[in-house]
């Protein structure tokens, strides 16, 4: 829950009301007893920065559809690029469970907030560590680790969103270059990338991997308008038109859906985390004002019905947390499977979006205004339940998974 105060606002825009965050930790089964003292210390690091940098303006932010660009910066300084890269190669070098822990605060501010750290994190530094050359990898990861250049990952196209293997994007053989060809929609950062990671198809049919930058001829960034959801966090497309990628810019070894797919899973299991920050920031809203809004000569809170509403949320985020717990007890291990890794975001962002759309019953018509967190976290949820594979697309994941059967064929 905010307090209204006085903002500097946007320069040269009229001020608007500041928020202060007043959000408190809630861990009703004490799952901070499974995290380490590096896991806290983190996360506390990362809640200060939210509540000192994100919550102030975020609904300014998303009013005006803006990204606060000025945040990357920060997001580098705490950590929030490639936790569980080696720092050598611009990351944090600390675990799993730590990138987990990090995605998780910096959600709880807001998705696209965590959007922006989850795409430059697990989207570009993470292939470009895991596929590039080591040239490759020491031109471009010290500086996405300190927020000096900016990355966006293009797959999804306009025409080929859940079935991205159908992609039309592609390279062709050119000597010491390949010529890139097709468009990418819906890519989170672009407008301000420095740099994208793409899949394109080469001349065989095979999904290849490649680092495209900004100033190359013939590429271009426009911004996607119109978005009711994630509205802090630019959007755009990809348009290649005979662009000549230099051949060191593609990775060498990786082919198929399987390189893309890798990096998905990687940012899949951060949402999964991070979904569960949204939930609980709704959840801590709601609470609050359950104990301060009188109806009926008493607070909403000791009615029954509102006691449903908040029993149900702190039970499902309590499940959530140790979903996610377990998930990253097993990605340290290097043992969570891609399908485990969808059973967790799809769950966690349903649950996150229902307790959302919960938790602005209990504001009444306070509901709806920016006063509260609430119904930016519930417009921001229908992306993350969209994006990094739809919730229908991870239930066949699932349904896959335990028969052995297809339904995607
Ligand atoms: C704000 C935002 C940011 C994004 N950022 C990025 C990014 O940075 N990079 C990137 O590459 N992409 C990004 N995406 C794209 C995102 O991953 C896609 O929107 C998503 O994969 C779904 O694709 P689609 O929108 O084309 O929907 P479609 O694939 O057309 O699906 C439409 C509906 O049909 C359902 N459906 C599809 N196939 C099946 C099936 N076989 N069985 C049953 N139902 C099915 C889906 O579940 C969905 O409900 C972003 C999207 C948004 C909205």
């Amino acid at each position: 829950m905010y307090e209204p105060g006085i903002s500097k606002g946007i320069q040269g825009e009229p001020q608007r009301k500041v928020k202060t965050d007043l959000y408190e930790h809630h861990d009703y089964y004490m799952v901070d007893e499974l995290l380490s003292d590096e896991h806290k210390m983190a996360r506390a690091a990362v809640r200060d920065w939210v509540k000192q940098e994100v919550s102030p303006i975020i609904e300014d932010y998303s009013h005006r559809s803006q990204c606060p660009t000025h945040l990357f910066k920060g997001l580098a300084e705490i950590g929030a690029f490639g936790p569980s890269i080696p720092t050598k190669y611009g990351g944090g070098g600390m675990d799993e469970m730590a990138y987990g822990v990090i995605m998780q605060e910096l959600e709880r501010g807001d998705s696209g907030i965590r959007s922006m750290a989850s795409v430059q994190g697990s989207l570009v530094m993470y292939p470009i560590y895991r596929y590039a050359s080591e040239a490759q990898k020491m031109k471009y990861l010290p500086k996405l680790g300190s927020g000096e250049f900016i990355g966006c990952f293009g797959l999804t196209e306009p025409d080929y969103g859940s079935n991205p293997s159908d992609m039309i994007t592609n390279i062709k053989d050119d000597g010491d270059a390949y010529i890139l060809n097709g468009a990418k929609m819906w890519i989170t950062n672009s407008p301000v990338a420095d740099l994208a990671v793409v899949w394109a198809k080469d001349e065989s049919g095979a999904i290849r991997g490649m680092v495209v930058e900004r100033g190359m001829k013939g590429f271009s960034t426009p911004e996607i308008h119109g978005k009711w959801s994630l509205r802090a966090s630019i959007t755009g497309e990809l348009v290649f038109e005979d662009v000549r990628v230099p051949k060191e810019n593609v990775f060498p070894e990786i082919k198929g859906l399987k390189g893309p797919l890798s990096c998905l899973s990687k940012a899949r299991y951060g949402i999964a985390w991070g979904a569960i920050g949204a939930a609980l920031d709704c959840y801590d809203s709601a609470l609050r004002y359950s104990k301060q809004r009188i109806q009926f000569g008493k607070p909403l809170g000791q009615f029954q019905l509102t006691q449903k509403k908040l029993a149900e949320m702190i039970t499902e985020i309590t499940k959530a947390q140790l979903l996610a717990w377990r998930l990253g007890s097993l990605a340290n291990k290097g043992e969570a499977t891609p399908a485990q890794i969808s059973m967790a975001k799809r769950n966690n962002v349903h649950m996150a979006l229902e307790i959302a759309r919960e938790a602005r019953q209990i504001h009444g018509g306070m509901g709806i205004t920016d006063e509260y967190p609430v119904m930016r976290h519930m417009m921001n949820l229908e992306t993350v339940l969209t994006y990094e594979g739809t919730h229908d697309i991870h239930l066949l994941i699932t349904g896959m998974d335990i028969t052995g059967l297809n339904a995607f064929k």
